[in-house]
């Protein structure tokens, strides 16, 4: 048998033909004209992207780099500062809010869980100055409730500035980030956007603007004031990944175009971010209704974020004999546990170009895996596919007519997640 490469790890993910072609045509100098109106229009892309009035900077940098600009430029040395951790993503919050000197307090949950929004109203102090989260916990599949953190600064009249890790959040869950009060919203290019690693980027309140007047931590590349001023001209401070904001490009044109209409054939990105969105919410359900009945468990069953799930292999089954399997059988990369979760957990996403074909592909593999490899669980070829079938089947009815919370959160978070959604289910 031959076998087709797939990636289904939560970063980078499948990329999209039309955005590799871009890449590939992008030789053009980022001094130009010709520069200036894609950077201009990209911007404003992912503006509609985001969903945001707010200005968005582009970093070429991955992830990380972003999260590393919030800080510098929203800090000084002393800052007190909370962060709210339950995975890997979380602690690299810490690691750097330490690096540049502030007092960090921390709210933390065991991993596969969610931090209660009690203890964090308990560790909002009058001095916190900002407070670093994650949409979506990547190590560990679990989704934060952004906007109930949101809530509890905005009700607490506290002056702190919300900056959210929405990395692998964007693109997979429903966030709003004027509406809610998110003051830094931060975005990475090998994730929902279907394009390789290499930029980042952040929408930025006009409170995070001033506060960077005033903080004055080091920042050189990543100073945010100047990448906005430039970017006012349609350029960046210095030599950007131009052939990744090229393919940026063509990824938005594609995700927009997913809501086309015979009125509008190029489509609409706030209606194309919907989509996507509810792909990834549909693709998740789908695969946590398939490994449940293959017998395993999920890692995290309460707050399951859709841009990947963590699954729990049966006891006493180290979890790389699945992502060991998957590839060398049948070409699908999927990811093990990070750190000391590895042999414990392993992850498939749902982030991006992902659709129903790859998901019932992925869960027909694993079922091989399942039956060949683990034959005391007894179980039967199918169970996995008419499980994640059904759900398919349902959603789909149902999606459109029936605004279900579809968002996977069993507490009241569901409904602030998805407005409109948890009080349809509920009455
Ligand atoms: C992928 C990811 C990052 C960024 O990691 P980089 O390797 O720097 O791109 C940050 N946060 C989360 C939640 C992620 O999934």
């Amino acid at each position: 048998m031959i076998r087709k490469t797939r990636l289904f790890t939560p970063g980078p993910t499948p990329l999209l033909p039309a955005a590799q072609f871009a890449m590939a045509a992008a030789d053009i100098h980022h001094r130009t004209a010709e520069f200036r109106a894609l950077y201009t229009r990209v911007l404003a892309q992912l503006k509609e992207f985001v969903g945001t009035k707010n200005d968005v900077i582009i970093l070429s940098s991955s992830g990380t780099g972003a999260m590393e600009a919030a800080v510098s430029n929203l800090t000084s040395p002393g800052d007190r500062v909370l962060v709210l951790t339950a995975g890997k993503f979380g602690e690299r919050w810490s690691a750097l809010a330490k690096a540049f000197g502030c007092a960090v307090d921390v709210v933390s949950a065991p991993y596969g869980q969610t931090f209660s929004i009690d203890e964090v109203k308990a560790a909002l102090k009058l001095e916190t100055r900002v407070v670093f989260m994650q949409a979506t916990e990547t190590s560990t599949g679990v989704r934060h409730c952004t906007p109930a953190v949101a809530k509890l600064i905005k009700d607490t009249n506290s002056e702190a500035l919300l900056v959210v890790d929405a990395i692998t959040g964007l693109g997979t869950s429903h966030l709003d980030m004027d509406g809610w009060g998110v003051d830094v919203l931060i975005g990475g290019s090998q994730k929902s956007v279907m394009i390789p690693p290499g930029l980042s980027y952040l929408a930025v309140s006009d409170k995070a603007w001033d506060r960077m007047e005033a903080s004055y931590n080091p920042r050189y590349y990543f100073d945010l004031r100047k990448e906005r001023k430039n970017a006012r001209l349609g350029e960046s401070a210095y030599t950007p990944a131009v052939a990744l904001i090229a393919a940026l490009g063509a990824a938005l044109n594609y995700i927009a175009g997913q809501a086309a209409t015979t009125e509008k054939p190029e489509g609409d990105l706030a209606a194309g971010r919907k989509m996507l969105v509810e792909n990834a919410e549909t693709i998740s359900a789908m695969t946590r209704a398939a490994v449940l009945a293959m017998g395993m468990t999920l890692f995290a069953p309460d707050a399951p974020s859709s841009a990947a799930t963590a699954v729990l292999p049966p006891a006493g089954v180290d979890s790389g004999l699945f992502v060991k399997e998957l590839k060398s059988r049948f070409g699908a990369i999927i990811t093990n546990g990070q750190g000391e979760m590895k042999g414990q957990i392993f992850r498939i996403a749902h982030l991006g170009f992902f659709d129903y074909m790859d998901t019932i592909a992925l869960i027909g593999a694993l079922e091989q895996v399942v039956v060949k490899s683990l034959p005391q669980l007894n179980i039967p070829f199918g169970a996995g596919l008419v499980a994640a079938q059904k759900l398919y089947a349902n959603r789909s009815q149902t999606a459109a007519a029936d605004a279900k919370c579809i968002c996977g959160r069993t507490d009241a978070c569901c409904s602030l997640q998805n407005p409109g959604f948890g009080a349809a289910s509920k009455a």
